[in-house]
């Protein structure tokens, strides 16, 4: 059986097929947006950084109530030695917000369905793509085809648009993330995410709603079952949580279920194709530590909607994919090692961010999504680098020879492929 045709397929119906769906019918497209299940409860995005939010008021989608979300001024970083707090405010007093994430995708998916032009399902599970037609299976296993002349992949990770242009999965297994929610708590710095170290990964902790605060706990790969359980992670990461929510955390996480989910890596290099673009995770995705997917996400939405040929959205994305990418594995990588390089390279970074408040406002706008120039990345990097390479008598002495080896094999070989822009 035959679907009616449409101008767009859109695949997914996630934060981000959402909005490439709403961004595509504001203009003037017939757009279909296809997804298997109604929405759920699940470990993933609840942060969004200034970029999105400007993103979405730009396109005219109402953000949800506001007794479902809170703003989003920036980040704390609680260094390991117990040293003061350090404040990352986004710069020019910008904000983002923050969100439960099945709160976000039904509010969303409730902007989608009032759009016009623009038909949601929610029954139908696509099993692949082939050539402009999206083959799906409803519930009761009854086949259906779609045929659209452009078909947006906004499918997640398991992509099955990905899968169907031959590409390979690419995804590399980085960390779990183990979370639970409190109530009752106030935060120590109300309107910032705080990034908290000293556990065996970092602890990032972030109201989600007036009434909810989220712990995320960072768990390195381990074979050592007994690491996952709930003593184990309350004694290994009680000492890095602020001691006025640490009661909260105990109780949470004694009696509370423990969410988990994967964290892993896939570089974005490939788009897509001419009539079938690659949108969010499914074009890649990096670890979360730096909230970055959505934000990412809806800037690929973005350029998909105002580019003229696959071709302009393929390099437009290829080219500013890579700076934040780099930023979230550098700093997953400075958060998580306790070798006497990487905690050097931490006190470094610690020292230029109290006294530096330009690096401190470079910092936030590559976090932001603002500036996405490779350039300020490696600005950043080497002077992190210098910084702890003079308090401990010379890159060699200091053992930063594999950061730097790291970097080069990082950047080298995705700028070679890429063709990327250092500016
Ligand atoms: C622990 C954790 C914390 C995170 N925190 C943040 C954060 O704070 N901020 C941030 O920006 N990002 C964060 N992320 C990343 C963020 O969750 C993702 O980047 C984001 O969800 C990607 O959105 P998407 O719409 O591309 O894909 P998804 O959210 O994966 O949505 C894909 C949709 O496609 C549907 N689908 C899949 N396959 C099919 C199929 N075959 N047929 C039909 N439908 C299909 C799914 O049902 C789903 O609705 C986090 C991720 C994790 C794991």
């Amino acid at each position: 059986m035959s679907l009616s045709a449409t101008d767009v397929a859109v695949i997914g119906a996630g934060p981000v097929g959402c909005v490439a769906a709403i961004a595509l019918a504001r203009r003037g497209s017939r757009v279909t947006l296809l997804d298997a299940t109604p929405v759920g409860k699940r470990l993933a995005g609840e942060w969004l950084h200034p970029a999105a939010v400007r993103l979405l008021n730009e396109l005219g989608v109402p953000l949800p109530p506001s007794s479902s979300r809170e703003s989003a001024r920036g980040f704390v970083v609680y260094p390991e030695d117990g040293s003061d707090p350090i404040e990352l405010a986004y710069p020019d007093g910008r904000s983002g917000l923050t969100c439960e994430h099945h709160v976000l995708v039904a509010w969303l998916r409730g902007v989608a369905g009032g759009t016009p032009g623009l038909v949601i399902r929610t029954d139908v599970r696509v099993t692949r793509v082939v050539d402009q037609t999206v083959h799906c299976l409803r519930q009761f296993g009854e086949s259906e085809t779609l045929s659209a002349p452009l078909i947006v992949g906004a499918d997640g990770r398991g992509s099955v648009a990905r899968r169907s242009l031959g590409l390979p999965d690419g995804r590399e297994a980085v960390s779990m993330m183990a979370s639970v929610r409190l109530t009752g708590v106030r935060l120590p710095f109300e309107g910032f995410g705080h990034v908290c170290l000293g556990g065996p990964g970092p602890v990032v902790i972030t109201r989600i709603a007036p009434d909810a605060v989220r712990i995320c706990l960072d768990i390195p790969p381990s074979n050592d079952r007994d690491f996952r359980s709930s003593p184990t992670l309350i004694h290994r990461y009680e000492a890095a949580v602020p001691a006025s929510l640490r009661p909260a955390f105990r109780e949470a996480m004694t009696h509370d279920t423990i969410e988990w989910a994967a964290n892993q890596r896939r570089p974005r290099r490939d788009f897509g194709r001419p009539g079938l673009a690659l949108v969010g995770d499914a074009a890649g995705h990096c670890h979360p530590l730096t909230a970055t997917g959505m934000t990412t996400g809806f800037l690929d939405v973005d350029q998909l909607a105002k580019s003229r040929s696959f071709e302009d959205y393929r390099r437009h994305r290829t080219s500013r994919s890579l700076g934040p990418e780099l930023l979230a594995e550098a700093l997953h990588r400075l958060f998580s090692r306790s070798d006497p390089a990487s905690l050097a390279l931490r006190q470094s970074v610690y020292s230029t961010w109290r006294r530096n408040a330009r690096e401190r406002e470079r910092t936030m706008r590559l976090l932001s999504g603002d500036d996405v120039g490779l350039f300020s990345f490696g600005q950043s990097f080497l002077s992190a680098a210098g910084g702890a390479a003079t308090r401990r008598g010379g890159l060699f002495a200091t053992g930063l020879a594999p950061w730097l080896g790291w970097l080069g094999r990082s950047v080298a070989p995705r700028v070679l492929a890429r063709g990327v822009s250092f500016l």
